[in-house]
């Protein structure tokens, strides 16, 4: 079952992680920040289901993924890096429960910015940008996903914090209360949406607990 297609085109983004571009099958809809389980077309690999989500828009031509590679766990990911244009993918249904709600604070962790690449897409494609802001923690500068472009769109909405180098402009660290509160302090009511492996997850969601934020305010999806 699922939708055979055409990967199109892949290229680095950043030293470990891939955008893919790949011929979007007939009949798909999905919602921006939706996922869906993928197979290569290749044998050995076909049982393999791995979760990734849309970082196009539903309504463009090709669907997108940007994707972290992890070459040590010679899995899926590793696959990919040497998977080139012609090559095919499976792709299955849509799922997921991250979707935009309104305004409010972004949180990802590395990969976990997926999602949000598509919202902030389509919010910048309807003028509704606004307030929103983006926390973002990664390891290195090295390792921000599409810095340049958040950068322009968002400005002083987007903070970046990076665990394992100190950088003028750049917080230093893992995404902690004092930081969480300094964002949040003009929006008590914003939504936060989290998105990153388990570990910054809970230490996120316990944060949050910690400044008042009720759980109607969180939407959420781990990594
Ligand atoms: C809803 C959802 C959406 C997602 N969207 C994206 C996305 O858009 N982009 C993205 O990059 N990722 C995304 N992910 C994460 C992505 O699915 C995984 O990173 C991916 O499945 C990894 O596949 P893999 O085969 O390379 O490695 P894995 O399946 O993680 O690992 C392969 C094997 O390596 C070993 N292994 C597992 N973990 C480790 C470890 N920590 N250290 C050493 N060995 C290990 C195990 O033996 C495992 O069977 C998403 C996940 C979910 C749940």
């Amino acid at each position: 079952m699922g939708h055979i297609v055409n990967l199109l085109s892949t290229e680095h983004l950043t030293h470990d992680v891939l955008r893919l571009r790949a011929e979007k099958p007939a009949g798909l809809s999905y919602l921006p920040g939706q996922a869906v389980d993928i197979l290569l077309n290749k044998e050995g690999w076909k049982n393999e289901l791995r979760a990734f989500t849309f970082t196009s828009l539903p309504e463009e031509d090709h669907i997108e993924f940007i994707i972290k590679t992890y070459p040590d766990r010679k899995g899926v990911t590793n696959q990919l890096l040497s998977y080139p244009a012609g090559c095919e993918l499976i792709v299955q249904e849509p799922f997921g429960d991250i979707h935009y709600k309104g305004e409010g604070i972004f949180i990802a962790g590395g990969a976990g910015i997926t999602p949000f690449v598509a919202i902030f897409k389509q919010l910048e494609k309807e003028n509704r940008v606004g307030g929103n802001k983006l926390i973002f923690a990664n390891k290195t500068k090295a390792d921000i996903i599409l810095e340049s472009h958040f950068q322009k769109l968002l400005g002083k909405n987007f903070i970046n914090v990076l665990s394992n180098e100190e950088l003028a402009g750049y917080e230093h660290g893992f995404i902690s209360a004092e930081l969480l509160k300094k964002h949040s302090e003009e929006s008590p009511n914003a939504y936060y949406y989290l998105c990153g492996p388990p570990p910054m997850m809970t230490a996120v969601e316990k944060h949050l607990a910690a400044l008042g934020v009720k759980e109607s305010q969180i939407v959420r999806e781990a990594f």
